[in-house]
């Protein structure tokens, strides 16, 4: 971890996993000024260790530190922190297929006192843990949509990755595992039906004739380094990528009309994931035996080989770790 006083970050070091020790009024506890990303080292077939687009995660990570009040981390005190980090721990990280060290950084306000207003002090930490194979089976998973709760709204924290989005998802979460869906579909606030972001990813619609569709970013969805990927990716492929509004009504049509042939999500856990039905309290999208689609496995594929080391890296994404 890093610190920041009145000063540039400092005391960095590297300690064993342990607990934080906070005083009571540490203005986190109270006023929420905490940030995190998320990313993956990958180990590659000749025992090299890679991270898929750190520079991406630490330039959010800044984004995400202006709109929340914290101070800027260097960009080069974010991959140093997680190369050092990997370089201690190298031995947790798996070899497996599909398996990796995730990393979760995270920064909070750790200045002591009572009253709104920004923290003085931040914290820097990152943290790692094993992440098993999400790609044993690519089971299609069934999501529930959010009719009742926002993730976001204008002006609000939405393109933040921020702790406090995600304590308000919970209870969406809590309604869409009663129904037995693994994530949660948000609707853009300012749009009628549009479609935004699930709970932990981006979401995307392939369309018969070679189209592929995304919600653009309005400044309420989390710019996912993963969808940013897929896009780039999906122009190599020769499709024709669209970011704009998407509705209900055209998941709906599209696969009424059968022109709607994938729907997918993606982030850095799962990578992607095939969506086989939308699921809310009037009506169901999709059917029950929908199959992953060719679309979706092949960027998925793709996407993956490049982050194991068996693709050639055209688009410069990967930072050597170890
Ligand atoms: N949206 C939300 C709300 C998320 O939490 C995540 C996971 N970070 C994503 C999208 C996907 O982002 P990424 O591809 O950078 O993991």
């Amino acid at each position: 971890d890093v610190q920041k006083g009145t000063g540039s970050w400092d005391n960095a070091r590297i300690q064993p996993y342990g607990p934080l020790s906070l005083d009571p009024s540490t203005s986190v506890l109270h006023y929420g000024q905490e940030i995190f990303e998320g990313l993956k080292a990958y180990r590659h077939q000749d025992g090299s260790v890679w991270s898929f687009r750190p520079e991406a995660n630490a330039a959010r990570l800044n984004r995400s530190a202006q709109r929340l009040a914290l101070p800027a981390l260097p960009e080069e005190t974010f991959v140093d922190a997680v190369r050092e980090l990997v370089r201690v721990d190298e031995a947790w990280v798996p070899s497996g297929e599909g398996e990796s060290l995730y990393l979760r950084p995270f920064m909070i306000g750790t200045e002591p006192f009572l009253g709104v207003r920004p923290s003085k002090q931040a914290l820097f930490s990152v943290i790692a843990s094993p992440a098993g194979n999400y790609f044993g089976t690519v089971e299609p998973v069934d999501i529930w949509l959010s009719d009742t709760w926002a993730r976001a709204g204008k002006g609000g924290t939405g393109a933040a990755k921020c702790g406090g989005n995600y304590a308000a998802s919970l209870i969406a979460q809590l309604e869409g595992d009663a129904h037995g869906c693994s994530q949660v579909l948000f609707l853009d606030p300012e749009r009628e039906g549009a479609v935004e972001e699930l709970g932990g990813m981006n979401v995307f619609f392939v369309f018969d004739d070679n189209r592929l569709v995304t919600p653009e970013l309005t400044g309420t969805i989390l710019e996912g380094i993963t969808r940013d990927s897929v896009l780039k990716l999906a122009r190599d492929r020769g499709m024709q990528v669209e970011e704009r509004a998407f509705t209900l009504d055209e998941w709906r049509e599209g696969k009424r009309s059968g022109r709607l042939t994938e729907v997918f999500a993606c982030g850095t856990a799962a990578v992607i994931a095939p969506v086989r039905r939308l699921l809310s309290h009037d009506e169901v999208i999709g059917s029950e035996d929908e199959r992953p689609g060719e679309v979706t496995m092949a960027i998925r594929r793709q996407l993956l080989d490049v982050q194991t080391g068996r693709a050639e890296d055209t688009h410069g994404w990967l930072t050597r770790l170890v």
